[in-house]
């Protein structure tokens, strides 16, 4: 349920509302928007609940229609709540500390797009370092990178773990670039915390709800992607957890799903990007490395995913694909990545964005 509260009422009324829904044995989420105050309120089904209370009523509506300052109160009708439009109508704007841009910081879900990328999984120093610096000097703002990998199969390489974490911290410094990097286990977050500025929760664990509430709890941004055979209104349950705990911060990631068709590793799903848009106030970013898994469709699925209205890109490079212990078949070359980014731009300003590069 949502309380719309009328247009420039004061702290006190609101104040008085979430005192009311707290006596009711609810928590009120506030969303403040650019014209009007949203407040969320969540039933739970909680059996420490005491009876009749932290369930949504219609008596309950009645009473907070009551109130002179609220406008109205309505049913969210989906399962998804405070990641609906309807909660929120205006753009979430994830802000990331980012040192080499003007201003120190970049905004995930503004008019510009932001581009993340680099390696699938940080193997050594020197690929890291020099990932990092092509894909700086090419226009990326953002270092991607896995330390904890997870692996189909348990011969895989699995990552460097801390030892990763310390040489995407040390590339961070060295090229002034903010760190998006995988967190698999609940017990991991404090840990990734340190190092990263937002923590990546991969496909494999889009329905690991103890992860979820773990980085719904800290005040990091967290990139989650899709899960490979998750819907749509699955996944944006998926962000409910993580924003129900307090996180706000929550960048949604299309990585395309399991489909019949076995010529791409994955189907990138594009119209998930626009109907996203409208379901959601949350940013969207595309991972066409992962969502078609081979290198000679990320330049085009990069293109179109742009096109198609995401907020961001996260695109896995390799200085030699060729070697690479993970992903290198749907890893750019440094170069390719170069020759990438004037078209994204490009493709960007024809539909009135820009690109976030410095
Ligand atoms: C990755 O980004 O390298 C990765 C493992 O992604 P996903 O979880 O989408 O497979
Ligand atoms: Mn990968």
């Amino acid at each position: 349920m949502i309380v719309v509260m009328k247009p420039n009422c004061s702290e006190a009324a609101i104040e008085h509302v979430l005192r009311f829904l707290e006596q009711e044995g609810f928590t009120g989420h506030l969303s403040r928007g650019v014209e009007r105050t949203v407040i969320g309120v969540i039933g739970s089904v909680n059996v420490q609940n005491p009876p009749g209370k932290g369930m949504i009523t219609p008596a309950l509506g009645e009473a907070l229609e009551a109130f002179p300052e609220v406008e109205g109160v309505f049913r969210v009708s989906k399962p998804y709540k405070l990641a609906s439009r309807e909660f929120h109508p205006d753009d979430t704007v994830v802000e990331v500390p980012v040192a080499c841009v003007a201003g120190g910081t970049v905004h995930i879900g503004g008019p510009a797009v932001v581009m993340m990328a680099g390696p699938c999984t940080v193997e050594n120093e020197k690929q890291l370092m020099t990932t990092a610096e092509a894909v700086r000097k090419a226009g990326a703002v953002i270092l991607r990178g896995g330390a904890f990998k997870p692996s189909t199969s348990p011969y895989g390489f699995r990552g460097l773990g801390e030892e990763g974490l310390k040489l995407l911290a040390k590339a961070s410094r060295e090229f002034g670039m903010a760190v998006v990097t995988e967190v698999m286990t609940p017990a991991d977050v404090p840990l990734v915390c340190e190092y990263a500025d937002i923590l990546q929760i991969g496909t494999r664990n889009m329905q690991n709800y103890m992860l979820l509430d773990e980085v719904g709890r800290v005040q990091k941004p967290v990139l989650l992607k899709r899960g490979m055979a998750a819907t749509i209104e699955e996944w944006l349950l998926a962000a409910e957890y993580i924003l129900s705990q307090g996180n706000r911060a929550v960048i949604l990631c299309e990585r395309g799903i399991r489909t019949f068709e076995k010529s791409t590793r994955n189907t990138m799903d594009l119209s998930a990007i626009p109907l996203v848009k409208q379901l959601s106030h949350l940013p969207i970013v595309a991972d066409p490395s992962q969502g078609t898994g081979r290198r000679d469709l990320v330049a085009p699925m990069t293109l179109a995913a742009v096109a198609a209205g995401c907020d961001g890109l996260l695109i896995e490079v390799h200085p030699n694909p060729e070697v690479a212990l993970k992903d290198g078949a749907q890893s750019l070359t440094t170069e390719q990545f170069a020759e990438l980014m004037p078209r994204a731009e490009a493709v960007a300003q024809a539909i009135g964005r820009s690109f976030v590069t410095a």
